[in-house]
């Protein structure tokens, strides 16, 4: 028995039926990617890895690295994908801190890597997305059929790195359970049905792309248009094909900038879903306004997987991000006495359900600190529910501004700057101030071709909100910093700025 392999994979078996439309419009049937995935699990066994080992893999995205995150499941090896974007010295951190035995890389980077894995003591293999490296090469010569290991629900999964926005990133551990029990609930709660063709434009390396749009897909027996990235004229080009796509906010915005992606394009789609950064209400009006159709945001995270999702029937909340999923407990408490707090107040977001990890690989003092006895997991993120259930994400705890003694949530003040005219986005932090200990200083990106006055900005604050929470400063960038997932990365934005007030 293996619960995971079983249901996403060995149900496709031998089947003809499409899974992967490839850009050059090749398509890879079900069965003929499972064919490659088992001839890989040989050579993962062949290679002397145990169920519960780790294999970390750093390779673009193909229909070859997919088939290694297959081959890992049905040979009960845990699979450890990493970012492409990361360095050397960022690589060796992941491959040493989880004790991978197999590194896989793509044929450009090998060199590179060698004396890493050799200096680690892990064995080094290459995979490209052409189907050349050593990796396809070993695989040709084994048979197509693997004996799946066995494994239990309980058993680790995945390794899945958090992408490191507040910090270093961390180990999440994730078992079968956690895995299977999301997709089916994404499955029916998003009516994902075996003729679904999904536009899969995000990275391989992130809960987003593995777990939630891959994994819904495989149990749903669906296809998905597999895109190496995220390319306005591409998707465009293949969305006739589509009924659904899942993304971050970034690609609405950017598929809104192109005029052709309009009404009768989108007419056929089912569902547009959008997650792991906030998307603007903005965006969701505008997107509505064009096309017809209302994104559905959802929220989740490497630790938890989905947690909330506006409904797929009934009222989709521009600026929420819906409701628990069915199973999933939430609740806002106070971070300062753990108390469950009443509706409509903010708090720390904690979350319990069969979709929660099973804690942090090899460090047991933060896991114990966020993960409750009880199974609720404080996430970091601070938000309110409203009478309805519906959950606002107000931002990170580690964003909280403290000014002499009030907080400030970023968010109310970026949400003011947002509307302003020729503002395009804002982002809020906190600075060290000698005084109030800390002040908020805000950071515009001006809309194409406009340059919003600062003192506008500032009496439209001053307007609308209380006199502690007015920025100290407004600074004009041309970008804000993002990291590959569309994140903004306000560690990098408070580094910038934070001598601007300690000696005031
Ligand atoms: P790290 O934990 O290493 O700092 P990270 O939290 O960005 O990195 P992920 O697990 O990839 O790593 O991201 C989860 C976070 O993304 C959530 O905790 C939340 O802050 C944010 N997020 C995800 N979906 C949404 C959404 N719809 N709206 C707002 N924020 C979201
Ligand atoms: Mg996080």
């Amino acid at each position: 028995m293996n619960p995971l392999y079983d249901r996403l994979f060995g149900a496709h078996e031998g089947k003809s039926t499409p899974f992967l439309l490839l850009p050059s419009g090749k398509v890879l049937h079900h069965g003929d990617f499972l064919k490659m995935a088992a001839q890989f699990a040989h050579v993962l066994t062949r290679a002397g890895l145990q169920p519960g080992d780790r294999l970390a893999a750093q390779v673009e995205k193909s229909p070859q690295g997919l088939a290694l995150y297959a081959a890992c499941v049905q040979a009960g090896v845990v699979f450890l994908p990493l970012n492409t974007a990361y360095t050397h010295d960022e690589l060796e951190y992941f491959v040493e801190n989880s004790g991978a035995k197999l590194m896989v890389c793509d044929g450009a980077t090998e060199e590179d890597l060698r004396p890493m894995a050799e200096s680690l003591g892990a064995q080094l293999m290459t995979l490209n997305g052409d189907g050349t490296g050593s990796l396809p090469d070993a695989a040709q010569t084994q048979p197509v059929t693997f004996q799946t290991a066995e494994r239990t629900e309980n058993d680790l999964a995945a390794l899945l790195y958090t992408s490191g926005t507040t910090g270093r990133s961390k180990g999440a551990m994730l078992t079968q359970a956690n895995l299977l029990s999301n997709a089916e609930t994404l499955v029916e709660y998003w009516r994902f049905t075996a003729q679904d063709v999904l536009i899969h434009a995000l990275p391989i390396f992130h809960t987003h792309g593995l777990f939630v749009a891959t994994n819904v897909t495989l149990l749903a027996g669906g296809a998905m248009i597999f895109l190496p990235k995220f390319d306005p004229d591409t998707i465009i080009a293949r969305l006739p094909e589509a009924t659904t796509m899942m993304g971050v906010p970034t690609f609405y915005t950017r598929l809104l900038e192109d005029t052709r992606f309009d009404r009768d394009l989108a007419r056929h789609m089912r569902l547009f879903i959008s997650g792991s950064a906030p998307l603007l209400a903005e965006t969701h009006i505008r997107f509505e306004d064009r096309t017809g159709h209302r994104i559905l945001e959802r929220y989740g995270m490497t630790e938890t997987n989905m947690s909330t999702s506006n409904p797929y029937e009934g009222d989709r909340r521009a600026g929420t991000v819906g409701v628990p999923l069915p199973g999933v407990e939430l609740k806002v408490t106070d971070p300062d006495t753990d108390e469950e707090l009443p509706r409509g107040e903010v708090g720390q977001i904690e979350v319990r359900g069969p979709n929660v990890f099973k804690g942090y690989w090899q460090m047991p003092e933060k896991t114990a600190a966020e993960l409750r006895a009880d199974g609720f997991f404080i996430t970091g993120d601070l938000g309110v529910q409203d009478e309805d259930g519906y959950v606002t994400i107000v931002g990170r705890n580690k964003d909280l501004i403290i000014s002499g003694g009030y907080n400030i949530y970023p968010k109310e003040i970026e949400l003011v700057l947002d509307g302003q005219p020729g503002v395009l986005e804002s982002a809020v932090i906190g600075v060290p101030h000698k005084d109030f200990g800390e002040t908020a200083v805000a950071a515009i990106v001006p809309e194409k071709d406009q340059t919003p006055a600062t003192e506008q900005l500032l009496s439209a604050c001053v307007e609308q909100l209380a006199r502690f929470k007015h920025p100290r400063k407004i600074i004009t960038v041309d970008a804000l910093p993002r990291n590959t997932m569309g994140k903004v990365q306000k560690n990098l934005l408070r580094e910038a700025y934070k001598g601007l007030f300690v000696t005031d």
